[in-house]
């Protein structure tokens, strides 16, 4: 008789949520498979500009790890990984062995916004990642504004869609009791989008009050403001820190392969390069010779091929690459019951995009339901 094969999942992402999906319906023969997660419930991206502006509640946004493994018939573990003991085959918590001696390692574990070096980040800033770090942030936030005597003063720091999109959610709950000041880097916002998208969020930011400095760096942030490459001073009540996403500390830790910048590599298959035993899928991947972008959107799409790859090297059948579409439809929600989609060269501001993401993503969550 064979014996039995040990899957360790090293939290609980889009990917790997969508893995054990797959794998319920149609399980690994003879593998136990474990999933280890800082978080029991993992928070669906989508939907949480949308959750901040009151749409969808906590619940409805979050999926359920714990029933998800019930489903899978696989061991939920809670805990932080923040090594990999690659000759032991074993995630490590604090030095500590944590799970089984696996057979195969899949890493799933995202991003959190890029500090650039930044001092006072990490004191000061509420990151966009955790995002149970930025719904804590959220919630002092919108306390504070029901109470304050004058409007709060707040700044985010990040142009791209997630940062547009969240101002915009926050600055709809809490109208008249906070002023935003959305502060990026580069000339325009949204870069990677098209003009029209660009246009359209624009207006929109400006027609709800949002102040957007453009070309302009956050140098220092002190708890109650912000110091700019131009020598400016921006006061402010709270700091939201939005920028580019940067891979996990902990994964220097290891001996995995990592680009420059710290992100695992991967063969198309999401193979890491030297560990053809280790997988790495979502924003913390980066495939060789590829641009993926890190987005909810492709860690969504690398479920099917992780999943058939992990499959098939437990089979010992070749593994096939994961091949992303060059071009995707953006649905960036505009907290007013309307959504700007950004597909190509094409852009569209209305009611019906928005009824379209919301369809999308409550059919996402349905799965897990
Ligand atoms: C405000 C905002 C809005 C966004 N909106 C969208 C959008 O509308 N569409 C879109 O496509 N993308 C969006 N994104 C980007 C999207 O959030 C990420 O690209 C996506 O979440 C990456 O998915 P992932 O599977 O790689 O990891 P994640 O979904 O980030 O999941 C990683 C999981 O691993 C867990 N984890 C982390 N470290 C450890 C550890 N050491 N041990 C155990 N578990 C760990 C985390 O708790 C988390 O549950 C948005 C981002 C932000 C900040």
């Amino acid at each position: 008789m064979n014996k039995w094969r040990e899957l360790v999942l090293v939290g609980g992402g889009h990917t790997h949520a969508l893995v054990l999906h797959e794998l319920a319906k149609r399980p690994l023969y003879q593998t136990h498979i474990t999933l280890i997660s800082d978080v029991e419930y993992a928070p669906y991206s989508g939907m949480l500009p949308g959750h901040v502006a009151g749409f969808y509640t906590h619940e409805e946004m979050h999926i359920d790890l714990p029933k998800l493994c019930k489903k899978a018939g696989a061991d939920f573990l809670h805990a932080s990984v923040n090594s990999i003991d690659l000759d032991a085959r074993c995630p490590l918590v604090n030095g500590q062995k944590l799970g089984p001696k696996a057979d195969l390692i899949s890493i799933n574990v995202g991003s959190t916004p890029d500090s650039h070096g930044v001092p006072g980040v990490a004191e000061w800033a509420i990151p966009s990642k955790p995002v149970p770090q930025l719904l804590a942030g959220w919630e002092r936030l919108k306390t504070a504004a029901e109470s304050a005597a004058q409007p709060l003063r707040v700044v985010v720091v990040g142009g791209g869609a997630g940062g547009v999109e969240l101002t915009l959610a926050m600055q709809f709950q809490t109208c008249g009791k906070a002023d935003y000041t959305l502060v990026n880097n580069g000339p325009q916002i949204m870069s990677g989008h098209n003009d029209g998208a660009r246009e359209r969020l624009s207006a929109v930011l400006i027609q709800r009050g949002v102040t957007v400095m453009l070309e302009n760096s956050v140098t220092e942030v002190k708890a109650n403001g912000v110091h700019l490459q131009n020598g400016r001073w921006l006061p402010a009540d709270y700091i939201f820190w939005v920028t580019s996403p940067a891979p996990p500390a902990w994964l220097r830790e290891s001996s995995l392969a990592l680009t420059d910048g710290g992100f695992i590599r991967v063969k198309p298959t999401l193979q890491t390069i030297h560990h053809p035993w280790v997988f790495a899928a979502g924003d913390v991947a980066s495939i060789e010779n590829q641009r993926t972008p890190k987005s909810g959107v492709f860690a969504v799409r690398m479920a099917k091929p992780l999943t058939a790859n992990l499959r098939a090297f437990l089979e010992n059948d070749p593994l096939s690459p994961f091949k992303p579409q060059k071009n995707f439809l953006s649905l960036i929600g505009t907290a007013d019951g309307k959504a700007v989609a950004s597909h190509r060269w094409l852009a569209m501001h209305s009611r019906l995009m928005w009824t379209w993401k919301d369809w999308i993503d409550r059919r996402f969550m349905r799965q897990f339901g």
